[in-house]
């Protein structure tokens, strides 16, 4: 049976899981996915957040339910008269992501932000898993088919460049046409860690089933 009274503050709570430092303007987005991040943002005292859009005050607070297996952690507004819709937990529709994809997602960002490139996790702009803001690059970890094709001409009219990173053995009929029946592109020659093959860019990801860490990025 469906609560409604549940679906409905779903549904009209803005909620992020992006908050900037109120007096930091300049810093980077926190993410509810970085353990440091959440580490700082839970600090006591806690530490004033607003929206991470530049110009955007609206204060938000972080929250914490661990009883909520698939987002323990989001940022929520602190006030009922002030919200906005910028950063706002995107829930794809294709269910909640997995561990693993999150963990990717950090691990790709801590790997871009090493090589010095501006890596921002769950990108508003460009819907991308982490956009390195030098290279105009979106990173995308697939770790179940989907329409590269067509996820890949929306990052590029978006003017970016996308690369996928697809877990190794993800070689349906379903997934494998709309790898190889692309048009050529290649990724930019400054992007970290990325090596293109076959038509749509691509790296190959091992990823493991029993519980152990994923596996670094190999060449395909
Ligand atoms: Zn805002």
């Amino acid at each position: 049976m469906c609560d409604n009274r549940d679906m409905e503050s779903f549904h009209h709570e803005p909620r992020k899981r992006h908050a900037r430092l109120r007096h930091q303007p300049q810093s980077a987005p926190l993410w509810v996915g970085d353990p440091d991040d959440w580490a700082l943002v839970r600090h006591e005292p806690r530490p004033p957040l607003v929206c991470p859009e530049p110009g955007c005050d609206v204060e938000l607070i972080s929250y914490e339910n661990l009883s909520n297996k698939y987002n323990p952690r989001i940022f929520k507004l602190k006030s009922v008269d002030r919200s906005c819709d910028h950063w706002s937990d995107r829930g794809q529709g294709g269910g909640p992501e997995t561990a693993q994809h999150e963990w990717m997602k950090l691990r790709l960002t801590r790997i871009a932000r090493k090589l010095g490139y501006t890596a921002t996790p769950e990108h508003a702009q460009t819907h991308a898993d982490v956009f390195v803001l030098e290279a105009s690059l979106c990173l995308e970890v697939q770790l179940v088919p989907t329409q590269f094709g067509k996820r890949t001409a929306a990052r590029r009219a978006k003017g970016t460049t996308v690369c996928w990173l697809i877990r190794e053995g993800l070689d349906t009929v379903r997934a494998e046409n709309p790898i190889h029946g692309s048009d050529q592109q290649s990724c930019p020659p400054g992007a970290p860690a990325v090596i293109v093959t076959h038509h749509v860019p691509e790296v190959r990801l091992p990823v493991d089933h029993a519980g152990r860490r994923v596996a670094p990025a190999v060449p395909a």
